[in-house]
């Protein structure tokens, strides 16, 4: 009989009302008391790694949740981590990259509505996941709301609608409707490729969004600080301003002493291009990489990951001029 072990850290799902507002508080073995598949379909083992709000999972609990899903690797048939959806999308960005080719199912699922409430979606996202966990397809998946997405692509987009995930700039890895689970087959991650897990990362990053009037002093304090890399949320297509706030003279400057300064957009769907305007090709020529149509989430744990392996700036525009799990579309205008 298959095996999958579920990693409880909090979250929404596993939510209770303590006079301070809404906080973790039910233990996993209250979750799989309640939420227990049939006796002969599978057997759950549960495990509380801990006890957030999503929003106080640190990248130390990424390095430490993708060794114990490495062992559990060895030992299970596929793993179901309930986790806060604030972060969920982070989390499961790092732990595809962290678990690379992970050789079974790994599933964040959680709920906008506590296990206990009147109406909650736990009940359903839980067995979706654990459907999805005892398919046996490699990779590291988001089941919400009925449907699957790849760990990488997947963003929170809405705070309080039940269906708060989206699959970004790629399409759905599947779904539950009346005919029962649904894979598109094609957009799964590659099932072959040997494991190899790599929990490394730097936290030492910047996220910046650019705004009309932005200072640029701002990457003198980040060198200056030490910190490793930042991604900059340009406007639409990845433009950043040249003229009066002339952030490239300071970009140029950063990338020459040899900090990563990746480029994006602030839009959520369709990608950035640099090709296309001249605020995009002059942030280009100034050591500007490209983050094509990643999600801001995959950006940023990537950037953490790459720069745990290494602090070389062209290493790094090497790393994202590579897609190692369909987390990013390289189209060529933008090589
Ligand atoms: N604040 C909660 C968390 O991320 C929200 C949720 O789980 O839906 O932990």
């Amino acid at each position: 009989m298959k095996k999958i072990l579920i990693i409880n850290t909090g979250g929404t799902f596993s939510s209770v009302e303590n006079g301070s507002g809404l906080a973790p508080g039910i233990s996993g073995e209250q979750i799989t008391d309640l939420l227990s598949p049939e006796p002969d379909m599978c057997r759950l083992k549960i495990e509380d790694y801990c006890s957030l709000d999503s929003a106080n999972i640190s990248p130390d609990d990424w390095r430490k949740i993708s060794q114990r899903i490495s062992r559990a690797a060895e030992a299970c048939d596929g793993v179901v981590i309930i986790h806060g959806t604030d972060v969920m999308a982070y989390t499961a960005s790092m732990l595809s990259f962290m678990l690379l080719h992970v050789p079974i199912p790994v599933i964040l699922t959680g709920s906008q509505l506590p296990l206990f409430a009147s109406m909650t979606d736990a009940v359903d996202n839980f067995q979706s996941a654990v459907q999805m966990a005892l398919t046996g397809k490699k990779g590291v998946y988001v089941v919400f709301s009925r449907k699957i997405m790849l760990g990488c692509r997947t963003s929170k987009v809405r705070t309080v609608s039940f269906d708060a995930f989206e699959s970004i700039n790629y399409p759905q890895a599947g779904e539950f409707n009346a005919k029962g689970l649904q894979l598109n087959e094609s957009v799964l991650p590659g099932q072959e490729g040997s494991f190899s897990l790599c929990p490394v990362y730097s936290d030492k990053i910047a996220v910046l969004k650019v705004f009309p009037g932005i200072s640029p002093d701002i990457f003198s304090y980040l060198y200056d600080k030490g910190y490793e890399g930042v991604f900059i949320e340009g406007f639409g297509l990845g433009g950043v301003p040249f003229m009066k706030n002339n952030l490239l003279r300071e970009i140029d400057r950063a990338s020459a002493k040899g900090m990563p300064i990746l480029v994006g957009s602030q839009c959520r769907y369709e990608g950035s291009d640099l090709s296309v305007y001249e605020t995009g090709q002059r942030v280009k020529a100034c050591g500007g990489i490209p983050v094509y149509d990643m999600t801001q989430e995959a950006t940023v744990t990537k950037l953490m990951w790459c720069l745990g392996q290494t602090k070389d700036r062209g290493e790094i525009q090497r790393f994202f001029q590579t897609n190692f799990v369909n987390e990013v579309t390289l189209t060529c205008k933008n090589k």
